[in-house]
């Protein structure tokens, strides 16, 4: 893994999300779950990933093999899976000690732009300060605890995302921690 990210997630896009790996599924103990909604059938599916990795198919997308769940009936299939909350989320302590993320909570009030980031290192110091959390917090729940308004649009509506710059970019290489702006310092 070129980019170092933490087990179950991938940067591919400059943000960090869950990797559609079946490994991904497995690293972080998500189950796969779902149910078939055709008339009088309501088959359920639940696929265990780290059973599958054992078997080899971590490195297939998981939506590949829920593929192959789907009923074989003339009338079709209306199996459809539902996002299951993962037992071993991404935690802020994870990624501390990296200059190439950023915490980024984006403003989502109607055409309101509003962003600002944090190192991870001044948003756990954030957290413990206002008793709200620590490294162990969820890196999904940030949006939420956010509780201030936006200066901009005034909306209480924040969603958070992890920024993460290759460090093997030209980009990176030129400018490091300046390819985050002048709020990347603050
Ligand atoms: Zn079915
Ligand atoms: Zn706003």
């Amino acid at each position: 893994m070129a980019r170092d990210e933490p087990s179950g997630w991938t940067a591919a896009s400059g943000v960090l999300e869950p990797s559609d790996l079946v490994a991904g599924y497995a690293a972080r103990v998500q189950p796969v779950k779902g149910v078939c909604r055709n008339t009088g059938c309501r088959r359920t599916v639940e696929l265990d990933p780290k059973a599958l990795c054992d078997m080899g198919y971590g490195r297939i997308p998981m939506r590949k093999l829920q593929e192959l769940w789907r009923c074989h009936r003339l009338e079709g299939c209306g199996l459809s899976f539902h996002k299951e909350p993962a037992q071993n989320p991404l935690r802020l302590g994870q990624l501390v000690g990296r200059p190439n993320v950023r915490v980024r909570l984006s403003c989502q009030g109607a055409g309101c732009k509003f962003f600002r980031v944090w190192t991870v290192e001044e948003m756990i110091a954030g957290l413990e300060k206002r008793g709200q959390g620590d490294e162990r917090t969820d890196c999904d729940t940030l949006g939420y605890k956010m509780t201030a308004g936006c200066p901009v649009c005034k909306k209480v509506n924040w969603k958070s995302d992890i920024a993460w710059v290759n460090t093997e970019s030209a980009g990176w290489k030129a400018q490091g921690e300046r390819t985050f702006g002048p709020q990347g310092n603050r």
